[in-house]
């Protein structure tokens, strides 16, 4: 709350008209008593335009993401399963790790170009707000870096440079925010990357016992110190993103499952909102009934579509107040 900026102006209920500049400060609300915008008044912004955050740490840790797959690619095909003399093992393994590897990378850039739930930019204008129709009682909140109106639950992101509805965390990794539209992207990629994580390490082992057993130098097509290396390597990597993205994979459910964002358990601003429960609020982040699309990074969220009419170009002058209230009576 930023109370020196703490300003209230009436904006008359009913016939939707904003009285300009009477600021009517003995009739401010208790800060208990503001009903913040619900976040399903304020639509997305982008719903069908191309989205993709120009910054240049996050693209280059989205491309390292895509070499460190590929490098995995690499390694299981042309180390492992290709020399291998067990053809069974190879096709099996080999269409398991790449379907799986596949499904990761098309999760990576559904979660990095999709709208995360982007609040239209620009939209804290009079007569926006007047088009809401809000009721006493309620409070509008500006965002003063991207002068948009924040629904409930939103964030401003600093590297997105907007407003974000139910942002969790901003993901370098993934070049983006994880919001509430593009967080079951985001989950498949950490169950992905997981999953081919330790199908990648079972395989090194297999792979070692395999070489043991054997002659080394039949084991690889590369020599024994390249293969050993490539493998350790692999190992290496394998571990440290199995850790890593289980972990994540773990936090995002757990999230969902307790509506509830990583900025929110952050700051404190837990129990704010109605919760939904569990089954419900995971059915809400992956798009409908559980089914088989729910592991499907190419299925939209069809249930997100908001009501079509408040997606429009922002028109008229930013108001100045950072809040405004409808009073009670
Ligand atoms: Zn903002
Ligand atoms: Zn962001």
């Amino acid at each position: 709350m930023k109370s020196a900026v703490h300003r209230c102006r009436d904006v008359e209920h009913g016939r939707g008209q904003a009285a300009s500049g009477a600021e009517t400060g003995t009739s401010c609300l208790q800060v208990e008593q503001r009903i913040p915008i619900s976040k399903d008044v304020i639509t997305a912004s982008t719903a069908s335009a191309m989205w993709f955050i120009r910054d240049v740490c996050g693209i280059v840790c989205a491309i390292i993401t895509w070499l460190l797959v590929l490098y995995a690619e690499f390694v299981v095909l042309f180390v492992m399963l290709l020399p291998s003399k067990n053809l069974t093992y190879s096709i099996i393994n080999g269409t398991l790790f790449n379907t799986l590897a596949f499904l990761a990378l098309a999760s990576h850039l559904r979660a990095m170009c999709t709208d995360p739930g982007a609040v239209p930019k620009g939209n804290a204008t009079k007569e926006y707000i007047e088009s809401l129709q809000l009721k006493p009682g309620q409070v509008v909140y500006k965002c003063p870096k991207c002068c948009s109106i924040k629904p409930d639950r939103a964030h401003h992101c600093s590297v997105c440079k907007r407003c974000i509805r139910k942002m969790d965390h901003h993901c370098p990794w993934v070049n983006n925010c994880v919001g509430e539209n593009n967080q079951k992207y985001f989950v498949l990629f950490t169950m992905y990357i997981a999953l081919i994580s330790l199908h990648a390490l079972v395989m090194v082992v297999f792979h070692f016992l395999y070489c043991f057993e054997d002659d080394w130098t039949k084991c690889s097509s590369f020599s024994p110190p390249a293969t050993v290396i490539l493998l350790i390597l692999l190992c290496f990597e394998g571990l440290l993103f199995l850790i890593f993205t289980s972990v994540m994979f773990g936090t995002q459910v757990h999230s969902i499952c307790t509506d509830e964002t990583g900025i929110e358990r952050l700051k404190g601003e837990t129990g704010k909102w109605g919760k939904v429960p569990c089954w419900e609020a995971m059915q809400t982040a992956f798009g409908g009934p559980f089914s088989l699309s729910w592991c499907s990074p190419f299925s939209e969220l069809s249930c997100r579509k908001g009501p079509a009419d408040h997606i429009s170009i922002p028109q008229g002058e930013i108001i100045k107040e950072d809040i405004i209230e409808i009073p009670l009576a």
